[in-house]
């Protein structure tokens, strides 16, 4: 096939997740487009790969045997963000970060939220992202998901945004995204997101190697985090894998540990909250490749 697009092989997965775990993808490639992101889709399609995208990857295990697909990471213009008016619009894999910049020097507030979520607004429509109060579902106006089974633009409802979750499925790639925000000056914004990252600072080991939260809050008194205090796991270990001492519901990668590792105290937590709490944990982080949860 003719095209500007390069697929790589074996490229090891442990690059691109914030933890640092996960094998090789059998074919890697970084579309910076909507038309090379659908050569890489039919690419696939052709040989009767799978398809999964990658965001900043700070919600995710990957298998240690590796992914047997084509794995995706959005670049160049789809990895951009521009204020237009009171929508920002970014491509699906321009990190939260970059958006906040550009929406705080056009004056835009309501993505403060997301100040302290390491990921990409892709990832962030995949997993419905939000914090203190504010998530994806409450700003974004419409995504463009581009799939080997056609594309379009999808709202909220569409896309079936609730706590932590969507419908998007591997192979449906959110590749613009276009926020509705609104005019609030610049200096609030910029104490609003101070004032956001010190509190997070203050609870979450925000300095080591993590996927954000393993499992979502139940529904019960206690959020994920104090129950798995209380059951005693903060500093429990397996392998390089440790329970942060700072905030329960947090892996660390202490020291070279493996997806292996992760589950092993995912496993852990799941049947100690069983036993104390009676109450089943969800997971929340995502699994890419042969792996389940626990
Ligand atoms: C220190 C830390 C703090 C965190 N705090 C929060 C928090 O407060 N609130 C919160 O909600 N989350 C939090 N997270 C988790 C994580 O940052 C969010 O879930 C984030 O939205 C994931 O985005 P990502 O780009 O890294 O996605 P990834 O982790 O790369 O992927 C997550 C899922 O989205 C899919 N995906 C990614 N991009 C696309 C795309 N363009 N198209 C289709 N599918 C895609 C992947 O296939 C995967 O299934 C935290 C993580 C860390 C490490």
């Amino acid at each position: 096939m003719k095209t500007a697009l390069t697929i790589e092989e074996a490229v090891p997965l442990s690059r691109f997740t914030t933890i640092g775990t996960g094998g090789p993808a059998l074919a890697f490639a970084r579309p910076g487009s909507v038309p090379e992101l659908e050569q890489a889709l039919a690419w696939a399609a052709e040989r009767g790969l799978r398809v999964a995208t990658v965001g900043l990857g700070s919600n995710l295990l990957v298998a240690d045997a590796g992914v047997d697909a084509l794995v995706l990471k959005l670049e160049g213009e789809l990895a951009r963000a521009r204020a237009e008016g009171e929508l920002l619009v970014a491509g699906g894999g321009a990190p939260n970060a970059v958006c906040l910049h550009r929406a705080r020097a056009a004056g835009l507030g309501g993505f403060e939220f997301a100040c302290a979520i390491p990921g990409t607004t892709g990832g962030g429509v995949w997993m419905n992202a939000g914090a203190y109060g504010g998530d994806f579902s409450g700003i974004l106006a419409r995504a463009l998901v581009v799939g080997v089974e056609g594309s379009g633009w999808l709202g909220p409802a569409e896309l079936g945004l609730s706590y932590r979750h969507s419908e998007l499925r591997h192979g449906q790639v959110v590749a613009r995204v276009e926020l509705r925000l609104a005019h609030r000056p610049e200096a609030e914004i910029k104490a609003a997101v101070a004032d956001l990252q010190a509190r997070r600072k203050a609870t979450q080991p925000t300095n080591k190697r993590t996927f954000g939260s393993v499992f979502k809050n139940p529904e019960h008194e206690l959020g994920a985090g104090a129950m798995l205090e209380a059951c005693g796991l903060k500093g429990h270990r397996i392998g390089g894998a440790l329970i942060s001492p700072r905030h329960a519901n947090f892996v660390e990668n202490a020291d070279g540990a493996t997806t292996a590792d992760c589950l092993g105290l995912m496993a852990e937590a799941r049947r100690r909250a069983r036993e104390r709490f009676g109450v089943e944990l969800v997971h929340e982080v995502e699994l890419l490749g042969p792996i389940e949860a626990p």
